[in-house]
């Protein structure tokens, strides 16, 4: 069995304490390999370690910093095939998905290769006489990204990218389902040129996320993941004065207009409801059709391109839509979420219990199911499901939809399917939501932009990626300069005794 370690100082190294957590092959139900849980001894070396390969890294001019983000941007290009792999292998998405997990965290790396504008500051010449104002975005130092399953590519180059390309070193903390990806991730960057010890990949649980957000050397803490743990670990990451951004579950609508294309919203639904087995942060899980006649045509359209949908283990290529979900516990979770709307009232129109693929009785599978008549009230309505479910909530208006969307206690993402500007103008403006999708179902803003949630879908008042991290990982220090009359009104050509 394999077991994987962490990644200190440049190299892979085995954990010491004895305690591990079980890597599972979902597809089939095995375990596949166990990986370390780091001590708080184990971690306070990485930290302290990464505190004095820090001070090189933020010495290191920006434009060689930006280099090593060209190399290594190059280098998971090249790689790409081994990434996907790491990722499909522990996480079991498709291949094809996969490579849109690297391929969405590499370009996070492409805006990092021109780190150096954004971390340039700003200049006030002559504030007063002779007074100069200028502002520098320094590093922070040493910080942490703690990372969710569910993008074992994605999320932590969301975090390495912006926090090291600023001049931090990060302590990364992947999920224990997923680890092998961000330990190849470091391999990768050591290649292309970081110097040892600016990032420390550090598995763990609770204890090592515990000893991150007690120890007095990280400034700051970029988290993802649930709600419950996103709210613990900003209070407790604040409490102790560090930095934290926190980003946590969602619960995301698709409004569906009375005029909107009523096939590419069905298309949409589908691919943003089931994709990844709906273990997404911007899945659409709620479809909210406005009108009966809307409504029933809608699930008339969905119903033969969910049947269609074809589950199995990633393995098999491209006869597959998606995989299964990541552990036994999300697999009964959900099966017991789908029993509950049942129960609850609602219509289950397509039931993906009791899917069993041959040859992979014992994998975390869950066909995808479809309710319709879904109320508020319900449990799989409240909860964030995380599996291929997609519930219907039929709405009598525009406004009886808006207000369902924004009296959800979430607000990661949304979307609306119109052929109206004027409704679609007005949902982009007055919804409480983050990241907004007219027409297009997975509104994940891209690269150059910001991305993060409202409500308790986010904790901390800057957003991941974009112009918004560098704000993150850097401290402003602003100084205010004046320079007295020198030499320049001194100078004479004249031959004079000295003062
Ligand atoms: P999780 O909260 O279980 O784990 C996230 C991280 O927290 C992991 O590294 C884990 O080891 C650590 N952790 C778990 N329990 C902890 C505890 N009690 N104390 C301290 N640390 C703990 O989340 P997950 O199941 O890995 O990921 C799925 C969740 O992440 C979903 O809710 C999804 O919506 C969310 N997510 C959000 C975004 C976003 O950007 N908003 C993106 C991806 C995933």
């Amino acid at each position: 069995m394999q077991e994987i370690g962490h990644w200190i100082n440049g190299q892979l190294v085995k954990g010491t304490s004895g305690r591990f957590a079980d890597v599972m092959n979902p597809a089939t139900g095995e375990v596949q390999g166990r990986v370390a849980l780091a001590t708080v001894e184990e971690l306070d070396h990485a930290i302290a370690e990464a505190a004095k390969a820090q001070v090189g890294w933020a010495a290191t001019n920006p434009q060689r910093r930006a280099r090593v983000m060209m190399a290594f941007g190059a280098l998971i290009n090249e790689n790409m095939d081994k990434l996907a792999e790491l990722v499909a292998r522990e996480h079991g998405k498709t291949i094809p998905d996969a490579k849109g997990d690297v391929q969405r965290g590499l370009e996070v790396i492409e805006v990092c290769m021109g780190a150096p504008a954004m971390l340039k500051g700003e200049m006030m010449d002559s504030a007063g006489p002779g007074i100069d104002l200028f502002a520098m975005r320094q590093p922070l130092g040493v910080v942490a990204g703690i990372t969710p399953f569910n993008f074992p590519a994605m999320i932590p180059l969301w975090k390495i990218g912006p926090a090291l390309s600023s001049g931090n070193a990060m302590i990364l903390k992947p999920s224990e389902r997923c680890p092998s990806t961000s330990l190849y991730l470091a391999e990768l960057l050591q290649q292309a040129g970081l110097p040892d010890g600016v990032l420390q990949v550090v598995n763990g649980d609770k204890a090592a996320v515990d000893g991150i957000l007690d120890h007095p050397v990280i400034q700051a803490v970029g988290f993802v993941g649930s709600t419950p743990i996103a709210q613990y670990i900003y209070g407790r990451a604040a409490t102790n004065g560090k930095r934290a951004q926190c980003f946590g579950g969602a619960k995301n609508h698709m409004i569906i207009m009375p005029d909107a294309d009523l096939d590419k919203a069905a298309d949409a639904l589908v691919g943003a409801g089931f994709g990844a087995a709906g273990e997404r942060c911007m899945a659409i899980s709620v479809a909210v059709p406005v009108g009966e006649a809307t409504a029933d045509a809608l699930i008339e359209k969905l119903i033969p391109k969910i049947e269609k949908l074809k589950v199995g283990p990633y393995t098999a290529g491209n006869d597959v839509d998606f995989g299964p979900l990541i552990t036994k516990q999300a697999q009964e979770r959900v099966l017991g979420l789908i029993a509950s709307g049942v129960d609850q009232g609602a219509k289950l129109v397509i039931d993906g219990r009791g899917l069993k693929i041959q040859g992979y009785e014992n994998g975390f599978f869950v066909g995808p199911s479809l309710f319709d008549n879904v109320t508020p009230d319900m449990e799989i309505y409240k909860q964030e499901i995380f599996g291929p479910v997609l519930s219907t909530v039929r709405a009598g208006s525009y406004d009886e939809a808006l207000q369902l969307v924004m009296d959800n206690e979430y607000g990661n993402g949304t979307a609306i399917y119109t052929a109206d500007g004027d409704t679609a103008r007005d949902f982009a403006s007055r919804v409480n939501v983050g990241m907004v999708g007219i027409n297009f179902p997975i509104p994940v803003p891209l690269s150059y932009f910001s991305f993060g949630g409202w409500k308790r879908s986010a904790f901390g008042d800057l957003n991941q990626y974009g112009p918004d991290a560098f704000k993150f990982y850097t401290k402003t220090k602003t100084v205010t300069a004046r320079w007295f009359s020198g030499i320049k009104d001194g100078a004479a050509l004249n031959f004079k005794a000295l003062d």
